[in-house]
């Protein structure tokens, strides 16, 4: 099974933490549309199974009119087996999702939303530069749901220096009372470039502490055992079982295909990434113009990246397969440097997981089992 994922470059305004791949400038939004299309077509030799989950991702998805979407759909039928129980999810802004859009995108084949809700604080939100407010964040839930969308996650960002305990535990308290089965938590990072790292280079702005994040990460852990959720990865909790089955395709290393700008592809041996830059990957893409680089996995490589993406999940790895894929000389090495790591790691002859207590650190026990 495999998955596509579809790249909408494309927000409103620019969320002050955010350093993903989008333009504020929507003017080249249809001529992009077009190079979706082309791309797909190009790419349709990529996969050779059965396609389980689609995602639109971004940027902003929702900006997409129903039509646009269908479009893609249209396309991607056309060029690739679809599984008939797929998964497909749209990215979504809680300022897009008026009753009057949600009915639209419900005559489009889209099964699940990913609302980037945040918080639910307004304070979080305008610090953030989020283009929605706390009570567009609630009502987008509750219109989505009143039209028919059962399959809803949400993202929260944690850590935020507008934050504190009290209103983390709203945050928590309001996500538990809307009836939503996924929750994606992430602490808030500092990315380079980004205005966030700009502010607090200022001193506009004072610097994250990493105590709040930690003490919101185990506060959010234990609201989610008191409601009944699991966690699945180190980010990500539903209850259940219903996980995101297009992002649980990532950790488990199964291939996908990435179309449009800045979009990665992997295919089990090499990894690709699309050209970072709408206008480029517009003309490259309609002038027969080279539009992705392509590297190669050594085995060293494909071992690193099944630590970083297993030991994120509560699936871990596979011992009997992970024996048979890697030579004698990585296997050696894996069980010896577990034995610095061994209290947080559950271990048996058939998998080996980081304890669910410990997922917090997995970058650290990953780093621990490198070459
Ligand atoms: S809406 Fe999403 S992709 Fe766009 S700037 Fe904000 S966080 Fe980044």
């Amino acid at each position: 099974m495999a998955g596509i994922y579809i790249h909408i470059p494309f927000c409103k305004q620019a969320c002050s933490y955010c350093d993903f791949h989008f333009s504020t400038q929507l003017k080249n939004k249809s001529e992009l549309i077009s190079s979706i299309l082309i791309e797909a077509e190009l790419r349709s030799n990529y996969l050779n199974e059965k396609v389980e989950s689609i995602y639109f991702g971004g940027g902003t998805p929702s900006l997409l009119k129903a039509n646009e979407i269908n479009e893609i759909f249209n396309q991607l039928h056309k060029f690739y087996q679809v599984d008939s129980d797929i998964e497909i999810t749209l990215e979504a802004n809680p300022d897009d999702l008026s009753p009057a859009y949600l009915a639209e995108l419900k005559k489009t084949p889209i099964n699940r939303l990913s609302i980037g809700v945040q918080s639910f604080d307004q304070e979080d939100l305008q610090f953030m530069n989020r283009a929605h407010s706390a009570s567009e964040a609630k009502s987008s839930i509750i219109n989505a749901q009143d039209n028919g969308f059962e399959n809803l996650s949400i993202d929260l960002i944690f850590g935020s220096p507008t934050s504190n305990f009290k209103k983390w535990e709203e945050n928590l308290k309001t996500f538990f009372s809307l009836n939503i089965s996924h929750l994606s938590a992430y602490s808030l990072t500092v990315e380079d470039g980004t205005k966030l790292a700009h502010d607090i280079g200022k001193g506009k702005v004072k610097k994250l502490e990493d105590n709040l994040a930690l003490a919101q990460y185990k506060q959010l852990q234990n609201a989610i055992k008191d409601n009944g959720f699991e966690q699945y990865e180190v980010s990500n909790y539903c209850r259940n079982e219903m996980y995101a089955k297009h992002n649980s395709s990532y950790w488990k290393s199964t291939p996908y295909l990435g179309i449009g700008p800045s979009a990665h592809s992997f295919d089990g041996n090499s990894r690709q990434w699309n050209i970072r830059n709408n206008a480029i990957y517009i003309k490259n893409m309609n002038s027969n113009l080279p539009y992705f680089e392509v590297e190669e996995l050594s085995e060293e490589n494909r071992y690193h990246e099944l630590l970083i993406t297993a030991l994120r999940t509560k699936w871990g790895i596979s011992l009997p397969i992970f024996k048979e894929t890697f030579s004698t000389s990585i296997v050696e090495h894996f069980f010896n440097r577990l034995k610095k790591v061994e209290n947080r790691v559950f271990l048996d002859e058939n998998i080996a997981k980081v304890k669910a207590e410990y997922l917090f650190e997995s970058d650290y026990i990953v780093r621990e089992l490198m070459l």
